[in-house]
């Protein structure tokens, strides 16, 4: 017997052709957004800037030996 909320199950719901707002490509999409080609870059690129943060991140050590070796004089 069917519920009438098997209308709004996701699972059920059907994809349509759509156009990727990213790449302007047409692709078969349950909900408006961006391709899985798209998707998959976008992944990419955040895993990408998150490696490059980490890298950045790495602290510097501003010691000065001259301060100590002027001293030194
Ligand atoms: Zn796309």
């Amino acid at each position: 017997m069917r519920s009438i909320m098997d209308a709004y199950d996701p699972e059920r719901f059907p994809p349509a052709a759509r156009t990727c707002p990213r790449c302007g490509r047409p692709a078969t999409l349950r909900f408006a957004g961006p391709c899985e080609t798209c998707t998959d870059e976008l992944r990419a690129t955040i895993r990408g800037e998150a490696v490059q943060i980490d890298a950045e991140y790495e602290p510097k050590r501003n010691v000065t030996p001259n301060a100590v070796a002027l001293r030194d004089d």
